[in-house]
């Protein structure tokens, strides 16, 4: 081992990069390339292979296993002061340790894209902050006639009040503000505010309770600030009086209940003694009501981070928030490794939803990191959901969690009414049955509004031949080809490959080819011609791809310009549609026969989810589910006693068959053209593990994944499963290191998935 002089350079820099090798490579640093001090959570620029690549300082030190003429120089220091702190970094530890992910690529997915490309760590503007002034907020349009441009920013102050706008928005707001915004601070409709953690001081919202009066004088906020209830008093208490420690909330609230009313009063306070709040939700453009709440809501600078933003977006947002800079990040799982100048909670709206889970590359759960990171940072985290995920109730359960609860709706709204409309032997126009279409229709001719779900989009699922059987397959996968009839195409859903729609059968050349089962598309048809002068809107991954469409949709549905709205799963997520009377799903079977053991969950979920969409506002709201199973246990217990019940059972049964939470698991997945090797491969790995005679854990495999073949590569995996998280882990580790070890040919790729959420 190669040993320095100790605390004076030249040093050695343990250096994470990108790449798929699980260590660390070790560099030196001369004297005259560190003028300044380097320290863990900086990047640097290392000549790596034949080029360079920005690498991430994790630890320096003396002492290399290389011998010291061996080791390269690195090129430069990109960042004075380190981008992550040491909290930081601990969590990168863990996160890699935990998933057995290297390291590198950890570090890499908490960086923006700009910052892991080499930008610099500085923001391009100089941070000041903006507000509307008095007369700004009455301004009319009349006033600034003249000067279009100037209404149009004013405009945008106005829409943000009492939030602060930084030079960052104002730059996305267009990229000539500057002088927009001389005019209007000329006429002194705009001016420049104080510091942030000033305003933070001198604008607080007194929560309405400690006062005693509804509102505050000094109260910017545009919207009143509800008295909350009792139940929303005590979660609120709960976790404001036990700022700056850490602890798990699951606030379970039934959707309306004023859940996101409870995140706000909490995060005022966190606001109040001048630390920062990370929001994770979901899928931001799906809630771009939350946006608004808040920005209406608090007078701090808040920063965006999601996929919809741009590289550069994601930059400002990153170092605004890593800087202190602004005070709450709302983003989806993306944003949860951006660094906090002043942490003081994290609140994950919507725990339950799979896509906190990354299912690609480094598979992680933004819930199970978040509340690591909580632990690390000591503060708390809350969850919240009308339908905790089965895990966290598992852990509220065993004491883990505080459990918080809001089971009215707040202010007038009516809990709606669930039933199972029986659908067996019915006549069905396009899987609608006459009751259905009753219903709808004497809610449309009361000028309200409809919700139908049906989770599949295309226009049918299948297409095959009357004469003689054929189904349209795919070539590539073990799945069936999806008409899309707009477009007259079929469309794997798989893997992306899409022909013509055919018009007569490739086998028998004589058959007529018929259109098999439900997509979104052919109930759209059907409800159009039932329904011909009514307006329809269609919610799916189709009709939304276009930037902007989805948003466009929202707001026709709001002003009450749609009779109709058809839609997938997107539907189930976050909106307020307050005219929605009727929901209905279409086909609540297909989520009942799965051979996943979380598909009943996610079906209990989702139909919550649905229906809460139903009856916001004060008129009451009913719910159809039409179902061929109209005695189905699960259905029954849910409708008639609700998620909470339903949870009780559905748990029970996951103890008594061993699964997730009550075991844990992991999953290794392998794939290759060839159809032997990555079930060879998996074969091996299996027996390595039983050499390791841990009765504790159970080794199921290899199988085939549930669709063996998908875009030509067929597809493996194996399970591992323990009673014991750590035991499980040590077996990981071990088996990983004696895979490293083994010759896994090139042709085969396999990955490995902790705590997986799908088994395919
Ligand atoms: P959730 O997040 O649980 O779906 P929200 O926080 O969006 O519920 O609340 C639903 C509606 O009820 C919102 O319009 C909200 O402003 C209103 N609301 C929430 N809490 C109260 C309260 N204590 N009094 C009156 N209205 C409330
Ligand atoms: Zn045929
Ligand atoms: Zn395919």
């Amino acid at each position: 081992m190669a040993k320095l002089p100790q605390s004076e350079p030249p040093f050695i820099l343990k250096v994470a990069i990108a790449v798929p090798l699980n260590r660390l490579f070790d560099y030196v640093a001369h004297v005259d390339t560190i003028q300044t001090k380097i320290e863990p959570g900086s990047r640097v620029e290392v000549p790596f292979g034949n080029g360079k690549k920005i690498g991430y300082v994790v630890e320096i030190c003396h002492e290399s296993d290389i011998s010291f003429d061996k080791l390269k120089p690195i090129e430069r220091i990109l960042d004075e002061h380190p981008l992550l702190s040491s909290d930081d970094l601990k969590l990168i530890h863990w996160a890699s340790d935990y998933y057995h992910h290297p390291i590198g690529e950890v570090l890499s997915t908490a960086f923006p894209a700009a910052l892991r490309k080499g930008q610099s760590g500085d923001l391009q503007h100089s941070q000041l902050f903006y507000e509307v002034t008095e007369s700004g907020l009455i301004a009319q349009p009349v006033d600034l006639k003249r000067t279009p441009k100037q209404l149009q920013l004013l405009t945008y102050f106005q829409q943000n009040h009492p939030a602060v706008l930084t030079e960052t928005d104002l730059a996305d707001w267009d990229k000539n503000w500057r002088k927009t915004l001389k005019g209007l601070m000329e006429k002194a409709l705009v001016k420049q505010a104080v510091e942030l953690v000033k305003i933070a001081e001198q604008r607080t919202i007194k929560p309405s309770h400690s006062t005693g009066k509804e509102k505050n004088i000094n109260n910017p906020c545009r919207v009143k600030v509800p008295q909350p209830n009792p139940e929303q008093q005590t979660a609120i208490d709960c976790v404001s009086k036990n700022l700056g420690k850490f602890a798990v909330y699951l606030l379970e609230g039934i959707t309306g209940s004023g859940k996101t009313e409870v995140y706000m009063q909490i995060i005022q306070s966190v606001l109040d003694c001048g630390q920062q709040v990370l929001v994770l939700v979901p899928e931001i453009n799906l809630t771009p009501q939350l946006e608004a709440r808040f920005r209406q809501r608090f007078s701090v600078a808040m920063a965006l981070f999601h996929s919809n933003l741009t590289d550069k977006q994601r930059h400002d947002a990153w170092l605004r928030m890593q800087k202190g800079i602004s005070s709450i990040l709302l983003g989806t799982r993306s944003a949860l490794f951006t660094p906090l100048k002043n942490p003081g909670l994290i609140i994950l709206d919507e725990e339950h939803d799979s896509s906190f889970k990354q299912q690609e590359g480094f598979r992680f759960s933004a819930r199970d990191v978040a509340i690591m990171r909580g632990k690390l940072l000591n503060i708390p985290v809350l969850l919240g959901s009308a339908t905790p995920s089965l895990e966290s109730l598992h852990n509220a359960n065993q004491q883990r969690y505080r459990h918080l609860y809001l089971t009215e709706r707040a202010g007038n709204a009516a809990e709606p009414n669930i039933s199972l409309l029986d659908i067996r032997n019915k006549k069905l126009n396009n899987g609608l049955s006459d009751v259905l279409i009753d219903e709808i229709r004497k809610v449309l001719s009361r000028k309200e509004q409809v919700l139908l779900f049906l989770n599949r989009r295309g226009f049918a699922p299948t297409l095959i031949c009357h004469g003689c059987g054929w189904v349209a397959r795919c070539k590539h996968c073990d799945a069936n080809l999806v008409i899309h009839n707009h477009e007259k195409r079929l469309r794997c859903h798989h893997c992306g490959r899409e022909q013509h729609l055919l018009v007569s059968c490739p086998a028998c050349k004589t058959g007529e080819l018929m259109p098999l089962g439900l997509g979104t598309e052919r109930v759209e048809a059907a409800l159009q011609s039932i329904f011909p002068d009514k307006v329809l809107v269609r919610l799916d991954r189709d009709t939304t791809q276009r930037k902007g469409s989805l948003e466009r949709y929202l707001s026709q549905i709001n002003e009450g310009q749609a009779d109709i709205i058809l839609g997938t799963q997107m539907l189930a997520k976050g909106h307020h549609f307050s005219d929605v009377t009727l929901v209905a799903i279409v086909d609540v079977d297909s989520g009942l026969f799965s051979i996943d053991y979380r598909a009943t969950e996610r079906l209990a979920q989702l139909v919550v989810q649905v229906s809460g969409r139903a009856g916001r506002a004060e008129k009451k709201g009913n719910v159809i589910l039409q179902t061929r199973h109209p005695n189905n246990p699960m259905l029954n217990k849910l409708i008639r006693e609700g998620y909470g019940q339903y949870a009780k059972v559905a748990l029970e049964e996951r103890k008594q068959a061993s699964l997730p939470p009550f075991t844990y698991q992991a999953l290794l997945r392998a794939h290759a053209n060839d159809r032997e090797l990555p079930f060879v491969f998996l074969k091996t790995v299996a027996a390595i593990a039983k050499t390791y005679q841990n009765n504790s854990i159970q080794i199921l495999g290899p199988v085939p994944a549930p669709m063996e073949k998908r875009a030509n590569l067929h597809r493996y995996q194996l399970l591992l499963q323990a009673t014991n998280r750590n035991i499980l882990q040590q077996c990981l580790t071990r088996l990983l290191n004696d895979i490293e070890n083994l010759k896994v040919p090139q042709k085969i790729r396999w990955s490995l998935d902790v705590d997986p959420l799908d088994l395919f």
